[in-house]
């Protein structure tokens, strides 16, 4: 997953938010809440969980509206290391893996960038080659099911 570039699109951590993998209350497994819907399934068990219309929560490794515990998590040498699905996760790894990042967005996006928001040990050249292993440890731990770029689509 390493790579020369990577180009940061001005993407905000809620534009990667809209399906999070989370801990599963019924069984532990891997369970998928839609944020847009506010409900969780678990494909393992069937649990289901519906939530009234409370505060979302970001930048924090919970869904945003339940507040479980995200099911892609790693220790990176005392730090957290953490992502909302596959694609989070993918766009992280290309991000921590590039030797060269750039700021996209021309302008059009002025706000701070989901990247530019990364601990300074996500940054730091030292730490690339460890990070991308704790990324490859993470991606093995998805199921079949949320492996691909989106989780199952839903139409909101
Ligand atoms: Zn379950």
């Amino acid at each position: 997953m390493s790579g020369e570039r990577f180009r940061d699109g001005r993407e905000r951590i809620y534009e990667f938010a809209d399906e999070v993998l989370v801990v599963c209350p019924g069984c532990g497994g891997c369970a998928v809440v839609s944020v847009v819907r506010r409900r969780l399934t678990c494909p393992s068990c069937g649990a289901t969980r519906e939530a009234d219309g409370s505060a979302l929560m970001y930048r924090a490794p919970v869904d945003p509206v339940f507040r479980r515990d995200v099911w892609l998590r790693a220790d990176f040498r005392g730090h957290l290391l953490w992502a909302y699905n596959a694609r989070h996760l993918e766009y992280l790894a290309a991000y921590v893996g590039a030797r060269l990042r750039e700021r996209g967005g021309d302008g059009f996006r002025p706000h701070t960038s989901m990247v530019e928001r990364l601990p300074g040990w996500m940054n730091a050249a030292k730490n690339r080659d460890a990070l991308v292993r704790a990324f490859a440890r993470m991606r093995a731990t998805l199921p079949a099911w949320a492996s691909g770029d989106g989780v199952t689509r839903e139409e909101g």
